[in-house]
């Protein structure tokens, strides 16, 4: 029986995942190709020889899931720098805490007002509970009124405002939700019990899965919608519209520019991201040294600018979901079901927000629906 032939567009998390489980597991050869000249998607990395420092090319990636599966199996390509991500922001010039926890209260506030709100927040919503700031927002309470506005003011309003150009009530409220309000000392970003980065970087981490002899690689390589005829099964992980041809109409995302700046210091900043809500034109900065805690006396920055995507200009980052957003997808999706030798993956392929794990995630759900008998 002649082994099935799978085309995945997209050498990024999603498209990686797949081909590597379906060159594993059901033994099928697998053609992968990425119109840029690497491999990784978004997430990928690389080691700046000069410095000795590993950069997020695109943005700050921190691997974090409750998944024991997703975890696992990532753990058979890379070996983890355990990292807990405690970013900052700055609040009225100080620097404090992000999200904004009890802890951020503490830095903000008198210790009399803050245990006056703490006590609030306790007794309303319990400890140890992330409230979203758009559902704080509608408290009633003096003192809870206070702070969700505070909050809402000194974090959200103008981040939300550079980051997608509206405010957060006019997106879709599980964006700001990602950050929500968190009831609790914890002063991490995330609460996940597995988080990391990867040791040698997430570009070794997806060489290691497509390093397979079923899978073949090829870059700067654009799709093109004769290769539909030479494969058994396609995995597109572009843009769903694009694919298309924008046939209903372009679906909006947000772009992002990346001044990646050397600095001739040890340190810039004091943690791996600070955000300036209301300051600036751009949203945050990172220093990419922190992550995997690499010793070096210069470091490298990354001050991160919001854009419009616009096609051939830059990159999509962030589906915009909203109703409008989505129901145009959803014609885009519908049509997509017509052909059941094309599946559509990824945040590009599903207009969905995803974080890693999540991507990972719906690999496997998409790999345990396959069928291997031709
Ligand atoms: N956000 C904000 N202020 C902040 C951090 C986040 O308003 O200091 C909001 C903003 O709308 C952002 C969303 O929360 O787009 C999600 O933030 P997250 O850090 O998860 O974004 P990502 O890292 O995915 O870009």
């Amino acid at each position: 029986m002649n082994k099935k032939q799978n085309l995945i567009v997209g050498a990024g998390l999603s498209g990686s995942v797949l081909a590597n489980l379906l060159a594993t597991k059901f033994n099928e050869n697998v053609e992968i190709i990425d119109k840029r000249n690497h491999i990784g998607g978004n997430i990928y990395d690389y080691y700046d020889e000069e410095t000795n420092i590993t950069v997020h090319k695109y943005g700050p990636h921190i691997f974090h899931t409750n998944n024991k599966e997703v975890w696992d199996y990532i753990s058979k390509f890379t070996k983890w720098h355990y990292y807990f991500f405690k970013p900052n922001v700055i609040i009225e010039g100080n620097l404090v805490s992000l999200p904004f926890s009890l802890k951020t209260l503490y830095e903000c506030f008198s210790i009399k007002m803050a245990e006056k709100i703490e006590e609030k927040l306790i007794s309303t919503f319990g400890y140890g509970v992330k409230v979203p700031i758009l559902k704080l927002l509608e408290n009633n309470d003096n003192d809870l009124k206070f702070i969700a506005n505070y909050i809402y003011d000194n974090i959200f309003k103008n981040y939300t405002i550079k980051q997608w150009g509206l405010k957060p009530e006019y997106i879709d409220e599980t964006v700001s939700a990602r950050v929500p309000i968190y009831i609790s000392h914890d002063c991490r970003y995330f609460q996940d019990i597995y988080q990391g980065i990867p040791l040698n970087g997430y570009t070794q981490t997806i060489k290691n899965m497509l390093n397979h002899p079923n899978i073949k690689i090829q870059l700067s390589t654009d799709f093109d919608h004769s290769l539909l005829y030479r494969f058994d099964r396609i995995f597109y992980s572009g843009s769903i519209d694009e694919f298309f041809d924008y046939k209903y109409g372009k679906l909006p995302y947000r772009s992002l520019f990346f001044d990646i700046q050397k600095v001739n210091k040890e340190f810039y900043q004091k943690t791996a991201m600070t955000n300036y809500p209301n300051n600036y034109d751009f949203t945050r900065i990172t220093e990419h040294k922190y992550f995997l805690n690499e010793k070096s006396n210069k470091t490298i920055i990354s001050i991160e600018y919001p854009q419009e995507f616009k096609i051939n200009e830059n990159e999509r980052y962030y589906p915009i979901s909203n109703l409008k957003n989505n129901s145009l997808y959803s014609k885009y999706k519908i049509e997509a079901e017509q052909n059941k030798k094309i599946y559509f993956i990824g945040r590009l392929g599903q207009y969905k927000y995803y974080n890693m794990d999540s991507a990972v995630e719906n690999i496997f759900k998409l790999f345990n629906s396959l069928n291997t008998i031709i």
